[in-house]
């Protein structure tokens, strides 16, 4: 298929290589030159703005970093058109990004008044599983757009769920986000206690995955340094979910809570965390980060 690939981020840019690897022809845009040329240089065609990205498109994939990004490609800004309004043909699109329900709502709602599709795709499974090509799909939109677009995101993902119309993918994603930034916090937590009372924290981690505190952070994501090699705490935690998106989530997941009158003490909880983390000048680090939280006396 002919595709348009829109921001080549930490996410984006092995989630196009895989639908590369696949066999698509696949034309990428981003507004940084040098996330551009390590796509092209595997292969991808590449534009000078994501209007010719998608010239000739049957489907438009966008992994952007949030609901302004999302919002401002496809409807515009100031006197800049977006993209529904200047797409040539009437390509399926699918935006992946982690935003509100309500922006993928807006920008939905707009699509279909133009006769278009649009899904909304947010995915799980980090940048592992985007290089992998293990990620989760969580897509909300008609049953029609959800069928045209399996083959494709099957390309990058492992497990294809449809949630409801248009913004259930993103209200399930925001869930589950609230509930891994619970997870990744507690797990920080509970391995600076065991190290601060002299164990080690491979051992620790060993333990508490085979026990009833085994959490899917432990299991692939550990954020102490030196337990799991791969892990971006093992790699000064560079790569990764950054803090400043892992704050973000949780900022939308609060303001679903707020929305719907639903109690969400945990993610509140979480939610502080991150946002003070962050605040500490530590949101282009993975957000397994927040292990420093705990350890914050022991940098010199
Ligand atoms: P990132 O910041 O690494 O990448 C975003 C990319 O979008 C950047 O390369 C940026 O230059 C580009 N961009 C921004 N505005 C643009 C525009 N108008 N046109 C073209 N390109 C533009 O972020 P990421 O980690 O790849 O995450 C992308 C989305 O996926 C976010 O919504 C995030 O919450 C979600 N997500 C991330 C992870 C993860 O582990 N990193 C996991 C699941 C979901």
């Amino acid at each position: 298929m002919h595709i348009a690939f829109i921001g080549l981020g930490n996410m984006g840019a092995p989630m196009a290589s895989n639908l590369l690897e696949a066999g698509h022809d696949v034309v990428v845009f981003d507004l940084v030159e040098a996330a551009i040329q390590t796509l092209k240089t595997a292969g991808a065609g590449s534009a000078d703005s994501a209007i010719e990205a998608t010239r000739g498109a049957e489907v438009v994939i966008s992994m952007l970093p949030a609901g302004a990004h999302v919002r401002s490609l496809y409807l515009g800004q100031d006197d800049q058109p977006g993209l529904l309004d200047a797409l040539d043909g009437k390509p399926l699109i699918i935006d992946a990004s982690t935003i509100a329900p309500d922006d993928a709502r807006v920008v939905g709602e707009a699509a279909r008044e133009r006769g278009l599709s649009y899904l909304d795709a947010p995915v799980s499974g980090g940048v592992g599983g985007a290089k992998a090509g293990t990620l989760t799909f969580i897509v909300g939109g008609s049953s029609e757009g959800f069928a045209q677009a399996k083959p494709v995101l099957a390309d990058m993902g492992k497990n294809i769920f449809h949630a409801g119309d248009i913004g259930a993918g993103q209200v399930a994603k925001l869930c589950n986000n609230m509930l891994l930034g619970v997870l990744m916090s507690g797990t920080a937590e509970a391995l600076a206690l065991g190290v601060k009372n002299g164990l080690d924290p491979a051992v620790l981690s060993e333990i508490m995955k085979q026990s009833s505190g085994g959490n899917w952070a432990l299991n692939v994501y550990n954020p102490w340094p030196g337990v799991m090699e791969n892990a971006p705490a093992s790699n000064d935690y560079q790569g990764g979910f950054l803090v400043d998106l892992m704050a973000k989530d949780l900022g939308l997941a609060w303001e679903l809570a707020l929305g719907s009158k639903s109690a969400v003490p945990m993610g509140s909880q979480a939610r502080n965390l991150f946002a003070l983390h962050a605040a500490q000048g530590n949101g282009r680090l993975d957000f397994s980060s927040i292990q420093w939280l705990y350890r914050a006396g022991e940098k010199e």
